[in-house]
């Protein structure tokens, strides 16, 4: 149990494996109520049901974050079931790897619609409540290529600048309403991220260097333990780690 994570409802999209998975059985853990948001159903209904018989309060709610209306669904569920939402976790995302040239069209458009279009929705969901309260928290899940460009990586790393420009903006309007925004930014983390690209030349290299330097998933939840854990007055903006191995 810890002060102001406890009680606290949390919504995290993205929540069937990785970075998702593991923060929500962290805050879990921690007292917090989450909702577990992914399109793979018994993958949240299972996390759910294992934090549930833990003694832990979790709900597990079909989403696709491409849907506006799902995503909308979301959060309205959750404030139905337990009456507020205090953190909006923006995590779910993607990142198929590949040049510019060999015009992979569609994970062009995958990547926009759920790292941007996703975050955005997640936004429009929340902040009605939020606002309604006068209370809440929304982070958003950057990376270290959102903060720097790397070939290969071009339309992942657009995606992530986005995430990080709209967050500060965010931060910078929703002062009126009492509303904490952070942007988290990491390196390698070990999750099934690398197994969403296409191109096997270039997973194979990635896969290599990300096995010899990724830290595990905790580390991330750990993070946005931080930031929600923080005092009403206190406002995380922004968070960049990395593997301390990691070079660039
Ligand atoms: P994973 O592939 O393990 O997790 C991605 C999550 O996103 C899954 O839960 C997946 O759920 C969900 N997701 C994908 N598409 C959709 C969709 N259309 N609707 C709803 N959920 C969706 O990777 P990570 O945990 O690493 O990724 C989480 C976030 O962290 C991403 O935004 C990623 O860009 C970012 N990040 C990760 C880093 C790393 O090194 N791992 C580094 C920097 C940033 P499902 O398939 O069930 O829908």
């Amino acid at each position: 149990m810890s002060d102001n994570i406890e009680g606290k409802v949390i919504v995290i999209t993205g929540a069937s494996s990785g970075l998702g998975e593991a923060t929500a059985r962290h805050l879990a853990e921690q007292g917090a109520t989450v909702v577990l948001g992914a399109r793979r159903a018994e993958r949240i209904d299972t996390i759910a049901k294992e934090l549930t018989d833990q003694g832990h309060k979790a709900l597990a709610v079909t989403t696709d974050v491409t849907r506006r209306d799902q995503v909308a669904a979301l959060v309205d569920k959750a404030v139905e079931t337990f009456g507020r939402i205090d953190v909006m976790l923006n995590n779910a995302g993607l990142m198929p790897l590949a040049p510019l040239e060999r015009l992979k069209i569609d994970e062009w458009d995958r990547m926009v619609d759920v790292n941007v279009k996703g975050v955005l929705y997640g936004i429009a969901a929340a902040l009605p409540h939020m606002k309604r309260q006068k209370s809440g928290h929304i982070i958003n899940v950057s990376s270290v290529y959102g903060h720097k460009v790397a070939p290969g990586a071009a339309v992942y790393c657009g995606t992530k600048h986005a995430v990080r420009a709209i967050s500060e903006g965010l931060r910078q309007e929703v002062k009126p309403y009492d509303i904490r925004t952070t942007v988290i930014s990491p390196g390698a983390v070990a999750t099934e991220l690398l197994d969403h690209i296409s191109e096997e030349d270039i997973a194979k290299g990635v896969r290599e260097h990300v096995a010899e330097i990724a830290v595990p998933a905790l580390s991330f939840a750990r993070m946005v333990a931080f930031a929600v854990s923080q005092p009403a007055e206190v406002d995380v903006n922004e968070i960049l780690f990395r593997p301390t191995s990691q070079p660039v």
